[in-house]
């Protein structure tokens, strides 16, 4: 055993056996002592006798030395004996460790430090399990609101194009879930308060809006605030929280997934496509995914699933995508 080890285990069962030592010295009896065969050894050590003094075995297993599992010196030498058999589980490092030491109780004692380990716990463990399901806003469960009156906007870009830069403002109905596009020629808020402009003159002022805390929204709400006689609510989600703006997420998802995918990644090179050419491309997405159904299509060809078209054009079936001719 070398020097240092020798020197903390004796100082060890010092500080934890004091008693047992007294009564080695003393001889006198203790139960302990009784019962694991204790002796103190050349080097003042406390060493059991109790079970394999006739086995073919080494000296440090038929005389192994006694440690409390309650000492943080046990948890160091569990750690080390664990690594020693390659973070192997309970069984192997007590077996292992028993070479040496015994330490009462010791299988809890291996177990309580192998289930801490850093480098097993990142092979064993399991991933964290699905959150419940939060309730949904009462903006997602208004009846009766008109089209576009309850949206979410976000944009998203940028899209390279003759080498200038476009990107997207994306509005969603949170209840029907219709959707409406605007291309932006930068992310100034001039350019988005003229694109907030189009979409109300075209579709409707909204009541509420939600959005994340971009500047350009931010600005966007206080010029809407100077300047409209109606009173609207604008919610702003809490600032490293997207999950909270699921709702139009989802939707830009749709729309990058429909725009890239037609693509095919020419808008990253911005060689071969024109403005114009984006322009149409987004308002045949937007026809795309207005006119994508809401419900389950189940097997029954007799129920036509709801669209936000369906919302959008206030009766069902009176808007169908028209036939275009693809110039991509
Ligand atoms: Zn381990």
């Amino acid at each position: 055993m070398a020097i240092a080890e020798l020197f903390w285990v004796r100082s060890q069962q010092r500080q934890f056996y004091s008693d047992v030592l007294t009564a080695l010295h003393d001889k006198k009896k203790h139960d302990l002592v009784c019962r694991l065969g204790l002796f103190l050894d050349e080097d003042s050590i406390i060493r059991c006798a109790h079970h394999l003094q006739n086995a073919n075995v080494l000296h440090g297993e038929k005389f192994p030395i006694l440690m409390s599992c309650k000492l943080y010196f046990t948890t160091l030498l569990i750690r080390y004996f664990h690594s020693l058999v390659c973070h192997q589980g309970t069984s192997y490092t007590l077996h292992s460790l028993r070479r040496e030491y015994w330490i009462p109780q010791g299988r809890a004692a291996v177990s309580s430090v192998v289930c801490q380990c850093t480098q097993c716990k990142r092979f064993i463990a399991h991933p964290f399990p699905q959150p419940q399901d939060s309730q949904l806003p009462h903006v997602r469960l208004t009846e009766r609101s008109q089209p576009f009156s309850h949206v979410g906007v976000d944009t998203f870009g940028p899209l390279l194009i003759e080498d200038c830069k476009f990107y997207v403002l994306l509005i969603t109905n949170l209840i029907c879930r219709a959707i409406n596009l605007e291309l932006l020629c930068d992310m100034t808020t001039d350019e988005l308060s003229f694109a907030y402009n189009w979409f109300a003159l075209r579709c409707r002022q909204p009541q509420f809006i939600v959005s994340d805390n971009a500047k350009q929204f931010i600005l966007l709400h206080g010029i809407l605030l100077s300047s409209l006689c109606s009173t609207f609510e604008w919610k702003l989600i809490p600032e490293y929280s997207a999950w909270q703006g699921g709702s139009y997420e989802r939707i830009v998802g749709l729309t990058k997934q429909s725009l890239f995918r037609t693509f095919q990644g020419h808008l990253l090179n911005g060689q071969t496509l024109s403005e114009m050419v984006l322009r149409t491309v987004l308002v045949e997405i937007l026809g795309m995914l207005n006119s994508r159904p809401l419900t389950y299509i189940g097997e029954d060809h007799k129920n036509i699933p709801l669209s936000p078209n369906d919302f959008l054009h206030a009766s069902f079936l009176s808007w169908r995508q028209p036939e275009i001719v693809s110039i991509y």
